[in-house]
């Protein structure tokens, strides 16, 4: 992901992401998604990271990362630790 990027959409997204990769957002927003994903390969980079993250995540296999990294990756995620479960 490129640091720089300052679309204000990407942003949003950025704030929206896990809600959209839990399935807990409304499908208009969805799609607004989708649609801001089609053309920016940004944000479909983001995206394809943060899901595969989550994947890692979720199989434990992040609590082998460094927890500087894990600090990052949730700062960047705008997660707070707790909602990523197992
Ligand atoms: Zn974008």
């Amino acid at each position: 992901m490129s640091i720089g990027h300052q679309h204000p959409i990407c942003c949003q997204l950025r704030h929206l992401l896990s809600d959209y990769l839990d399935g807990e957002l409304e499908a208009a927003l969805c799609a607004e998604i989708e649609a801001h994903l089609a053309g920016c390969p940004d944000c479909q980079v983001l995206v394809d990271t943060v899901r595969k993250t989550i994947i890692l995540y979720r199989s434990q296999a992040l609590a082998e990362l460094p927890t500087d990294v894990k600090d990052r990756l949730y700062q960047v995620l705008n997660l707070p630790p707790a909602k990523l479960k197992p």
